[in-house]
């Protein structure tokens, strides 16, 4: 059994499997989800469930949450039911979603107003990396927090990269997912405009995942793309808020903006909640 007591929030297509993998690895979990039924299986595989967000936080060392967005994230710490009423002195809250730069300094200083430590720990990597462990962990902390995660991180990741204070780790993040954006509207442009010229998805897909241009994710998301079948391991919705999140950041390079437009253009067509592959289907109407 590990020695650290962890806590969490967000029970979605990442935080589940994540949870998991804590498990497996000795810690003992108690979570905590709005939708309650999505606890159920985490509570057969050994996890407790806490009643609210007081409850989680004082039976926890160390917190961990993967919600959504921005917006979730501060509910979770801020106001009369939030983790921060609760806290006290020397806990450890991890942020793994996806935040603005921004909002991980706006957390840091909120916590040290609480005498808590934060970490800002975005992930690199989608459900299947989540379920086997092998998530790239993008890490903003002290030196002494990253330290004491770092039994939590082995268990969930193949790396955790310690890359600065709060906030750095987010601004990483940001720019790995304009990348992994890139990649998945350059793979469905290619294979769409060889398909109107007479060749077929698979052999396109071949193609690409047979030379030097194959990647990690043109690998994984191969199937989904023969299949015509998009349902989210990492939700097309999230895209577009890490693209928004990228600009608002500062990001104004030549392709962001088109890009952004792409993404958003399918969120509008009722894509948002299926996988960020879905960019194929919104793409091949136009
Ligand atoms: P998801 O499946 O949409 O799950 C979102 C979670 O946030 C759910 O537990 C949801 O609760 C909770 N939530 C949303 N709004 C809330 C609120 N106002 N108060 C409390 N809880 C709230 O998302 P995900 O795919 O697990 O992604 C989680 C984070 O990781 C995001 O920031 C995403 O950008 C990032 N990320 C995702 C992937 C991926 O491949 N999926 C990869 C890397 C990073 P309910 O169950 O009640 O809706």
């Amino acid at each position: 059994m590990n020695a650290l007591q962890l806590g969490w929030v967000g029970l979605g297509n990442m935080g589940n499997p994540m949870v998991l993998n804590l498990l497996k690895a000795g810690f003992e979990v108690t979570v905590f989800n709005r939708t309650k039924d999505k606890e159920g299986p985490l509570l057969t595989a050994g996890a407790t469930a806490a009643t609210s967000l007081h409850q989680l936080i004082e039976t926890a060392d160390v917190v961990v949450t993967m919600l959504s967005n921005d917006t979730a994230v501060k509910e979770v710490f801020e106001g009369p039911t939030g983790l921060l009423a609760a806290a006290i002195p020397g806990k450890i809250i991890i942020n793994m979603s996806t935040v603005a730069p921004e909002t991980s300094r706006y957390l840091h200083t909120l916590c040290q107003l609480h005498q808590v430590h934060f970490i800002d720990a975005p992930v690199s990597g989608s459900v299947k990396p989540a379920q086997d462990g092998t998530l790239v962990i993008l890490v903003g902390a002290s030196s002494e927090d990253y330290e004491t995660a770092q039994p939590l991180f082995d268990a969930l990741g193949k790396i955790a990269i310690h890359v600065g204070a709060p906030g750095v780790a987010s601004s990483a993040k940001l720019a790995i997912n304009y990348l992994l954006g890139l990649n998945l509207q350059g793979i469905a442009e290619t294979v769409l405009f060889a398909e109107k010229n007479g060749v077929s998805k698979q052999d396109m897909l071949n193609i690409i995942n047979q030379g030097a241009c194959g990647n990690g994710i043109s690998n994984i998301k191969t199937p989904a793309i023969l299949n015509d079948s998009f349902p989210a391991a990492f939700a097309l919705k999230h895209l577009v808020k890490d693209l928004r999140l990228a600009k608002e950041a500062g990001l104004d390079s030549p392709l962001i903006h088109p890009l952004y437009d792409s993404y958003a253009a399918a969120e509008q067509e009722g894509l948002g909640d299926q996988d960020v592959m879905a960019i194929i289907s919104s793409l091949q109407l136009k």
